[in-house]
């Protein structure tokens, strides 16, 4: 039995009264959270480890529901470009240029940026190389739901991609047999749907079916543009969401991401079936559009916040994402209410939890409950000073005022120092790494300027 306890800070706790503690505790024994806010003395062994966190702000580890981990390389590589250049030219190439030892470099190097900012849960966009994507996690200490993204139809994909529904139903029972509940069931599995673009009825079908039989989540790209929703109506005789009901394969376990081409009628369908959201800020500003925040919450749905991958958003960045995600709808509503700090920090805490279906262990600082927690310390010039702890942390704070983060009751970063990895060696090797997958995938870069190579 090991206790930490994490003395005399702010304390947001996110349990169901949403209580925060000014200089305020956490004890933590092994891999769970044992006692918070006011602790009696008698639970704390002699010889517990105390972490002072006098003027700093401890949280729930924030929830990244949709990242995309094997594209972490490729940050850079698709800025100013059309949808169709991004996908064509630039990523498909590269991410079907990966290897599993790629994917792991990939996996490693997404994960330290993760943790940096706050991050102890991801959820896996999904790629190639599960195995590559698991070995990382497990080296690298976050929690993270991982999948593979199956596809049985569609055009244009690169070689490979594209295989049988029997086959896409083998692999991802094959993933879900070796990974689930690995690493102290720090690591899961879900089925990783593409697109309606790249799945038959049939998989979407078989892929609910299978997903509930298991009591796992489901990760599909949802209503993510317009020429989405017009090819499933060409194709299919309706938008996504509602053939999606009318198949059968809207379902609590279905984590429906981007979601920004939805009817009121899509709205109401994933409120009938309690349907996942996770909103990804800056990609929809990128390319998507503004997808109904505010109106899928006022549903009682669970909408969480993802990043998306580096080509699209260029910042695996919680924080970042978090101010955003308030700035946006408030632009879009035309009011300053919109999304307030509270709202924010439910959806990156315990709606990120509740979306993928660990909300039992995961989301708030209550006793029982993982040990994954964030020490935030705001110091900067660009953070202070802070009057109210709460809004401060949506509105003024910095991926660099994280000081220290624990998920399963492990220390993963002290002091802004990453404990699990050589953090300097895995960037060093992914700089070089992403120079040789550029040229693999043939991708050239115009240049911005006119620029004189000197030597
Ligand atoms: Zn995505």
């Amino acid at each position: 039995m090991a206790q930490t306890l994490i003395r005399n800070g702010f304390v947001i706790s996110m349990n169901a009264g949403r209580q925060a503690f000014e200089n305020g505790d956490v004890l933590v024994e092994d891999d769970r959270i044992k006692a918070v806010g006011v602790i009696a003395d008698e639970l704390i062994a002699p010889d517990a480890d105390i972490v002072d966190a006098t003027d700093c702000i401890v949280l729930p580890g924030l929830v990244n529901s949709h990242v995309h981990t094997s594209q972490q390389l490729e940050r850079g590589l698709a800025d100013d470009v059309d949808l169709l250049t991004w996908l064509h030219e630039r990523t498909w190439p590269f991410e079907s240029a990966l290897t599993e030892e790629d994917s792991y470099l990939s996996s490693l190097a997404c994960g330290l940026e993760l943790i940096h900012s706050g991050v102890t849960t991801f959820a896996e966009a999904g790629g190639q190389h599960v195995d590559g994507m698991g070995r990382a996690v497990t080296e690298i200490g976050l929690r993270a739901a991982l999948c593979e993204s199956i596809m049985d139809c569609g055009e244009g994909l690169p070689k490979g991609w594209v295989r049988s529904t029997d086959e896409c139903m083998e692999r991802q029972v094959a993933h879900y047999e070796k990974w689930h509940g690995a690493e102290n069931g720090r690591i899961r599995m879900q089925f990783g749907l593409r697109t309606i673009f790249n799945c038959s009825d049939e998989l979407l079908v078989r892929s609910r079916e299978m997903a509930e039989e298991r009591g796992i989540g489901i990760h599909m790209h949802v209503a993510e543009v317009l020429e989405e929703v017009q090819f499933a109506q060409k194709t299919r005789g309706a938008g996504t969401v509602e053939h999606m009901n009318r198949i059968g394969a809207l379902s609590p376990n279905l984590l429906a991401v981007h979601t920004v081409w939805l009817t009121p009628r899509d709205m109401d369908l994933f409120r009938l079936h309690d349907v996942k959201v996770s909103h990804n800020p800056a990609a929809a500003m990128r390319v998507l559009g503004f997808a109904y925040v505010p109106e899928l919450l006022s549903r009682g749905l669970a909408v969480s916040i993802g990043t998306d991958g580096a080509p699209s958003n260029n910042r695996m960045d919680m924080i970042d994402e978090m101010w955003l995600t308030t700035l946006i709808h408030k632009g879009r509503t035309l009011n300053p209410a919109t999304l307030p700090a509270v709202t924010i920090l439910e959806m990156a805490t315990l709606h990120g939890a509740r979306c993928m279906l660990w909300e039992d262990e995961i989301g708030s600082l209550e006793p029982g409950k993982k040990a994954d927690l964030v020490i935030v310390h705001p110091r900067s010039a660009g953070t202070l000073p802070v009057h109210d702890p709460v809004s401060a942390m949506v509105y003024s704070m910095h991926s660099s005022d994280v000081e220290s983060s624990m998920c399963d009751g492990r220390w993963l970063m002290r002091d802004g120092k990453v404990l699990t990895v050589d953090e300097k060696a895995v960037l060093e090797e992914a700089k070089s790494r992403a120079a040789f997958l550029r040229k693999k995938a043939g991708i050239e870069l115009p240049d911005r300027f006119p620029t004189v190579r000197v030597r």
